[in-house]
């Protein structure tokens, strides 16, 4: 995503500075420049976002942990439902969100065997 914003940047500006230097070449005059050198700042100034984006647009690794599934409850047809996602990048951590009371915890690895919901007491799962 970051990648991609960064590349369209860079792609546009250059597109501008091409176009506008055809067009400066093609219409050698004054109507040529008035077209051709608005299309030529632009791409320069374009150029320069994309270059300058690339440093300060770091995938934060901290924000990607902390974050979890919104709370609040979900069900679906009277069975408690309930949401799993692991971290899969060490130290694996894993969030389950409970449907009965929407809360989220926090669990240390991989989804745990079974699992029973600490703030309301619901069993959610259970391996056999
Ligand atoms: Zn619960």
């Amino acid at each position: 995503m970051v990648q991609f914003a960064k590349t369209n940047f860079l792609l546009s500006g250059w597109i501008c500075i091409v176009l506008g230097a055809s067009i400066s070449i093609a219409v050698p005059d004054a109507i040529g420049l008035t077209v051709s050198f608005p299309l030529g700042i632009a791409g320069i100034i374009l150029l320069i976002i994309g270059i300058r984006k690339n440093p300060e647009e770091r995938v934060n690794i901290d924000e990607m942990r902390s974050w979890q599934p919104e709370e609040g409850p979900m069900r679906e047809a009277g069975r408690v439902m309930y949401r799993v996602d692991t971290l899969l990048d060490p130290p694996i951590k894993t969030t389950i969100k409970c449907g009965s009371c929407g809360k989220v915890d926090w669990v240390d690895g991989g989804k745990p065997k079974s699992w029973k919901c600490p703030h309301c007491g619901i069993q959610l799962w259970e391996e056999e």
